[in-house]
């Protein structure tokens, strides 16, 4: 006799969402709004609150679709709509068409993380069927990949609501495992400027290549104290706080002294309360090192330094409420992970607690022939199952 393999009775479900989800192209770059539509269209026909929270342009949108009571503590589900891009030259198959071959689903966001949003459409009919006696806001927002530009938006909503959520689970591609806490970012851009001449006067030149280079090494040395100082946590795979230049451009040709030098860098953060003083502390170290003696030459050199983007870090729900009213259902642990999520934003500008409990592998991320293994859509919708039973019960 043969075994039985058993699967969720949704999972078919899933994989038919997972499909039209991954047929909208939501690169970063693009509109979001056509998915968000979809969703929230989807949503609405299962009797869900729907707010949409458009930025600016109005071609982006953040979507938050409410099942059961308003006025108790509830619980996110939160995911991101858009993708990094494809590329194009490495894929098997088309990156905007799902392709199921070994038990996969292939296509871009099929892991980062559409199979998240499609587990949670998929879910979405027991939510409405249900009577829950708790809330559950499915949160989907733009402009992750890209710095969490949309989440911000979202976690304002939620601060706003009477009876604030208790936790949100941010499901981001963690193999259904528990991770308990993200480093946070800031991504920073320095602007040297100094005086262009004939190179063989290199003295009286303020070379803007140089001094960027040096303010490098202190950012080298800065990021070696963290390294050899700590703070440390052992639950995170570099488990201290990590600091580096990333990019770099300057100069115009062998014989020029260059005016103009820009370069990256930055900061991944453990511990939120230090990583603005830390940043701003080096920032003034610099300055005071480097600024008189570039002045001394020209009064027009300078260093102007820029925020890229910045999010915030997750910190650890283990010990609020919400997490302790959770416990009993949350998946093995996972540890914490350095890449970026909208669990930081969640907890500081919404005061939710937030952990990431996700299918698929950050491995299989922002790569040619990103993937998802359909037994993670599985568990998925399993571990669903018993948020919708939590929702339900007092
Ligand atoms: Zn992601």
């Amino acid at each position: 006799m043969k075994d039985t393999i058993m699967t969720h009775e949704n999972l078919d479900i899933a994989k038919t969402h997972l499909g039209r989800l991954i047929g909208f192209d939501t690169t970063s770059a693009l509109p979001n709004r056509a998915i968000i539509d979809h969703m929230a269209d989807y949503f609405a026909g299962l009797g869900a609150h729907i707010t949409i929270l458009p930025d600016e342009t109005g071609d982006k949108a953040n979507l938050i679709a409410r099942f059961g009571p308003e006025g108790k503590p509830g619980l996110v589900l939160s995911g991101h709509t858009d993708v990094v891009p494809a590329g194009g030259a490495n894929w098997t198959t088309p990156p905007f068409e799902m392709d199921e071959r070994d038990g996969r689903l292939y296509g871009r966001g099929s892991c980062d993380m559409k199979g998240f949003a499609a587990c949670v459409m998929a879910a979405a009919p027991g939510f409405s069927s249900a009577t829950l006696e708790r809330p559950l806001y499915l949160c989907f927002s733009y402009d992750e990949e890209v710095g969490c530009l949309g989440a911000p938006a979202i976690a304002r909503h939620l601060a706003a609501l009477d009876v604030p959520p208790m936790l949100a689970i941010i499901g981001e591609p963690s193999e259904m495992k528990l991770i308990t806490g993200q480093k946070g970012k800031i991504a920073m851009r320095a602007h040297v400027r100094g005086t262009a001449g004939h190179s063989s006067f290199a003295p009286s030149h303020v070379n803007a290549l140089e001094y960027a280079a040096r303010i490098i090494a202190m950012i080298q040395d800065r990021g070696r104290t963290y390294v050899e100082h700590g703070p440390f946590d052992p639950d995170f795979t570099v488990p201290h706080a990590t600091m580096l230049a990333t990019t770099i451009e300057g100069g115009i040709a062998t014989n020029v002294t260059p005016d103009r030098c820009s370069f990256t860098f930055e900061l991944r953060s453990i511990d939120e309360s230090r990583a603005r003083p830390d940043l701003d502390t080096l920032l003034s170290e610099v300055e005071a090192q480097f600024l008189p003696e570039m002045r001394a030459i020209s009064d027009e050199a300078g260093i102007e330094w820029e925020e890229v983007f910045a999010y915030p870090a997750m910190g650890d729900a283990t010990r609020t409420p919400g997490f302790e009213a959770l416990r009993h259902i949350l998946p093995e642990w996972g540890g914490k992970v350095s890449f970026g999520s909208e669990g930081g934003v969640f907890e500081v500008i919404g005061g939710v607690p937030s952990v990431i409990i996700g299918p698929g592998s950050i491995k299989q991320a922002h790569k040619a022939d990103e993937f998802i293994e359909i037994s993670q859509l599985d568990a998925c919708l399993y571990f669903l199952d018993q948020v919708t039973e939590f929702a339900i019960n007092r």
